[in-house]
């Protein structure tokens, strides 16, 4: 793993991803190194010549920066969208928890990981008027998710750190994203976070930045499933939509689909 520290310029952006009015990467690449991920495009802007999942650009100035381009803002915050804040590395730097600390706490924050480590910065949370705090769970089979989220802490510690965070009486969501076609159990996710969420978030599997990994690694592990993600159309994403909708109902859960093949993913 090749960690470089660097500096910034800004840090506080204006996003369009759903739900939030600006995002903040302190952290550039990704230790998870999940195959799937979508921020690998990160790469082709790099000098370096490192693979997604082998490099993490660690902006040492965030804190600083977040102070002052936070001050006397409004609107909604998410850490992170093109990196997780909570990957090995943070144990080292607490560069989230520094960059946490200096977040004006009266923008709304929003925070996803993989990571419980995030139970760490409950004292952190707690400054801030309006929080959620999100665990994404591709699946809860530990063998599925070895594949595709190789470095990434196993789906009964996240669920864990669900679990800790309501029970600190945080608003929790569940990021259900990408959902793995053949793959992502849906009903046994409601069943096992339902208890511990107050919403549940689903994406679809959008293969635009990812397809060459996606496939190399269904070839590898689920042969048979092969041609199935070959022909993966938009009515298996309408038919994901209405099950979703159903599950919704029998566990008495609101959810939210974000899925760009049925056009429910709308960017402000
Ligand atoms: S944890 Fe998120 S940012 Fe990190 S590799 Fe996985 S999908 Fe990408």
């Amino acid at each position: 793993m090749k960690i470089y520290e660097i500096k910034a310029k800004r840090i506080l952006h204006r996003t369009k991803i759903p739900g939030a009015d600006f995002a903040i990467n302190h952290y550039s690449g990704c230790m998870h190194g999940c195959i799937y991920c979508y921020a690998r495009f990160i790469c082709k802007w790099r000098k370096q010549n490192d693979k997604w999942g082998e490099f993490v650009d660690v902006k040492i100035n965030a804190p600083e920066l977040v102070a002052k381009e936070s001050a006397g803002k409004k609107g909604s915050v998410i850490l992170c969208t093109t990196s997780d804040p909570y990957q090995p590395i943070e144990k080292e730097y607490e560069l989230t928890r520094k960059v946490l600390r200096n977040l004006n706490p009266n923008m709304k924050l929003s925070v996803l990981t993989k990571s419980d480590l995030i139970t760490r910065d409950i004292d952190i949370f707690r400054r801030f008027k309006t929080c959620e705090l999100g665990l994404t769970i591709t699946t809860l089979d530990e063998n599925i998710k070895k594949v595709f989220e190789p470095s990434s802490p196993s789906s009964n510690a996240r669920l864990q750190a669900l679990k800790k965070l309501k029970k600190e009486g945080f608003y929790t969501y569940a990021f259900v994203g990408p959902i793995l076609p053949y793959l992502t159990n849906l009903e046994q996710i409601f069943k096992e976070v339902s208890p511990f969420v107050d919403l549940l978030m689903f994406e679809d599997l959008n293969l635009n930045s990812c397809r060459k990994e996606v496939f190399e690694a269904i070839k590898k592990n689920f042969p048979e499933l092969e041609e199935k993600y070959r022909n993966l159309s938009k009515e298996f994403w309408f038919e994901k939509e209405k099950e979703i909708q159903q599950l919704s109902e029998k566990y008495n859960k609101p959810v939210k689909i974000y899925f760009k093949h049925t056009g429910s993913l709308k960017f402000r």
